[in-house]
C-alpha cells in the first residue's frame, strides 16, 4: 500500500493529493505502530536553573522519597550546544535494523531540532545543508507529515537510506488513543518512546464554520509546581518531553486534521466539486469550513518554562516558515510564574506569553500556586512590566495575556476584581476567566455562572479586556486541569502535599459553621 502510494505521488507529482495525504498519514500511522517500547532512559547532564534546581530538591524531600536530582531536571539533550544534534535511543528487538535482543541504536531525531542546527547536522555527515529544505518540507508540511524517513517520496533512493541508518523522524512518541466528546474535542495519549509514561494533548476545534482549531501540547510528563486546583499536580514531575516530542505533538495534531479533513471530503462525493474547476485544496477547504490547526497553547501538562530548552526549540520550529509556519500571535506558552524563565523566553523567543494568575492576594496565591513563595505577586508583576509592552522579536505582543481560573469563595469576589483592575492600570494586560473543572479528590468547586459573568462585568465596567474561555471537553477529561493519570503512576507515590488553607480563611469556615 505504501508503495502504490508513493508511486501515484511520484508519477502526478500532485503535492497535496488525496493519495498523499493518505499515504502519509497512513505511513506514519504503520510507522507509530511499527516503533518498539524502548527502555527507560534516564537525564544524564543537570544544568537546570538555580530555580528548577531548589525548586525540585523542595519537591524531592517534601515527597521523602529518593529521587535522583537528574530525574526532576531539563533533559540532557534540551542542553546540548549548538551544533551538537539531540540523540534518540531506540532498542530495536530483532528488528529491521538486525540489532536482535536489547541492543540499543542511537539515532538522531531530526523532529524539533532548528533549521541550521539541521544544516549543520546534514554538513557533518556529508550531505548539503540545503538538504535541510527537503527534510523540513517532508516532516512539516501540509500532505506530507512523515513519520518515517524512508516515506520522504522525491528524496533519492540513497539519500533517504542514509538518513533512516542515522535518524528518526517520529518524534520519539507513540500514538495511543484518541477520544473525542460530544463537543468535537479531542484528547490524544501518546507513550513516550524514550523513558516511559503516556502524556496528552488536547485538539479543540473551533465552535464555529472556519474558524481556528487549536492544540494544547504538554511540555512535561507530570508537573512539579503542585498548583492545588490541578489534576496533573497530582503526578508530580517525572520526566521532561524533548523539543522533538513536543513539536510531534502538534505535527501529529495537523494529521488528524487532515484525516479529519479527508473523511469529510470523502463523504461529501468529490465529484460535484471536480466540475467547479477550484484546485483540491479549495475544494477541501469549502466542505470542511477551512479549519485548519492554526494555534498551539503549551498548556497541557507540565510547567512549560520548567523546561524551557526544550520549549524554545520547540516553539522556534513551530515558528519556522519553512516548516510548521504558525504565526508568532498564535503560538503561546503559558506559566505559572517562574520569574527568571519569563525573562529568559521573553529575551529569547518569538512566541506569544501568557501567565497563569489565579489569584490577586500573595496569601491566596501561595497557597493554591506554591511557586508564588518562590516568586511573589510583587516579583511578578515587577518583572512583567519591565518586559511590556514587548520589544524586538515580540513586538506582536503588546499585552500580558493573564488567565485566571474561578474558584469558588477562593478567588471570585468584587475585591478580587478590583485588584485585577488596579493591576491593569499598572500593566499593559487582558484577562481570560477559566471555567474550574472540578476532578476526584478537589477540595475546589467552580464560582456559579452568575459569580463569573458578575466578575467579568465589573472588570470590564472599570476599562479592561476581561473575556471568559468556555470549558471545552469536559466529558472527557481533556478539559483545562484535568490531563494526566495520577493513578497510573504506581511508582510515582507518594502525591505531592496538600498546602493548608490560610488561616484566614479556616477561620471564616469555623465562623460561618
Ligand atoms: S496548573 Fe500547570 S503549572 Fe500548575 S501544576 Fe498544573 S500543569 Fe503544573
Amino acid at each position: 500500500m505504501n508503495a502504490t502510494a508513493a508511486a501515484l505521488v511520484r508519477a502526478n507529482g500532485v503535492v497535496a493529493s488525496a493519495v498523499r495525504r493518505r499515504h502519509a498519514m497512513l505511513t506514519s500511522r504503520g510507522a507509530l505502530r511499527e516503533r518498539r517500547p524502548v527502555g527507560r532512559r534516564r537525564a544524564s547532564i543537570s544544568t537546570a536553573a538555580a530555580l528548577s534546581a531548589e525548586m525540585d530538591r523542595e519537591e524531592a524531600s517534601r515527597r521523602g522519597a529518593a529521587v535522583a536530582d537528574a530525574d526532576l531536571r531539563p533533559s540532557a539533550r534540551a542542553h546540548l550546544p549548538v551544533g551538537e544534534v539531540p540523540r534518540s535511543v531506540a532498542t530495536e528487538a530483532g528488528g529491521e535494523t538486525g540489532g536482535g535482543g536489547d541492543r540499543a541504536l542511537a539515532k538522531v531525531s531530526l523532529k524539533g531540532m532548528r533549521y541550521a542546527d539541521l544544516e549543520r547536522w546534514l554538513a557533518e555527515i556529508g550531505e548539503k545543508p540545503s538538504r535541510a529544505t527537503q527534510v523540513f518540507n517532508w516532516m512539516y508540511r501540509p500532505g506530507k507529515l512523515v513519520a518515517d524517513v524512508r516515506d520522504m517520496a522525491d528524496v533519492s533512493a540513497a539519500f533517504r537510506e542514509k538518513l533512516a541508518s542515522l535518524a528518526t523522524v517520529d518524534g520519539d512518541l507513540e500514538m495511543r488513543d484518541v477520544r473525542t466528546s460530544a463537543d468535537g474535542t479531542k484528547k490524544v495519549t501518546y507513550a513516550l518512546a524514550n523513558g516511559g509514561g503516556v502524556v496528552e494533548s488536547v485538539i479543540i476545534p473551533s465552535n464555529v464554520p472556519g474558524g481556528r482549531t487549536t492544540v494544547c501540547v504538554s511540555s512535561q510528563l507530570g508537573c512539579a509546581m503542585n498548583c492545588q486546583f490541578c489534576f496533573t499536580a497530582k503526578m508530580g514531575l517525572r520526566r521532561n518531553l524533548t523539543a522533538a516530542q513536543i513539536v510531534e505533538q502538534v505535527v501529529h495534531a495537523r494529521r488528524l486534521a487532515e484525516a479529519d479533513d479527508e473523511a469529510s471530503w470523502s463523504a461529501g462525493g468529490g465529484e460535484e466539486e471536480e466540475e467547479d474547476g477550484t484546485s483540491t485544496a479549495t475544494r477541501r477547504r469549502t466542505r470542511t469550513g477551512g479549519e485548519v490547526v492554526s494555534n498551539v497553547v503549551f498548556m497541557g501538562m507540565g510547567e512549560p518554562l520548567h523546561n524551557i530548552d526544550a520549549v524554545l526549540a520547540a516553539v522556534d520550529v513551530l515558528l519556522d516558515d519553512r516548516g510548521l509556519g504558525f504565526s508568532k500571535n498564535k503560538v503561546t506558552v503559558s506559566t505559572s510564574g517562574l520569574v527568571p524563565e519569563i525573562e529568559r523566553y521573553l529575551a529569547e523567543s518569538q512566541g506569544s506569553l501568557a501567565v497563569s494568575l489565579n489569584a490577586t492576594t500573595d496569601e491566596i496565591r501561595s497557597w493554591i500556586m506554591p511557586i508564588n513563595r518562590k516568586y511573589n505577586l510583587e516579583r511578578l508583576l515587577g518583572a512583567l512590566r519591565a518586559n511590556f509592552p514587548r520589544r524586538d522579536g515580540g513586538r506582536h505582543q503588546r499585552e500580558v495575556f493573564f488567565e485566571y481560573i474561578m474558584l469558588e469563595g477562593v478567588n471570585d469576589s468584587a475585591e478580587d476584581a478590583d485588584r485585577l483592575v488596579a493591576i491593569a492600570r499598572t500593566l499593559p494586560c487582558k484577562f481570560n476567566l477559566i471555567y474550574f473543572n472540578t476532578h476526584d479528590g478537589s477540595e475546589f468547586r467552580c464560582s456559579d455562572r452568575e459569580t463569573i459573568l458578575a466578575f467579568r462585568d465589573r472588570v470590564v465596567a472599570a476599562g479592561v479586556t476581561c473575556t471568559i474561555r468556555q470549558s471545552r471537553g469536559d466529558e472527557e477529561a481533556a478539559a483545562c486541569g484535568q490531563l494526566g493519570s495520577p493513578d497510573a503512576m504506581e511508582d510515582w507515590k507518594p502525591s505531592p502535599p496538600r498546602m493548608k488553607r490560610p488561616k484566614r480563611l479556616r477561620e471564616m469556615e469555623m465562623e460561618a459553621q
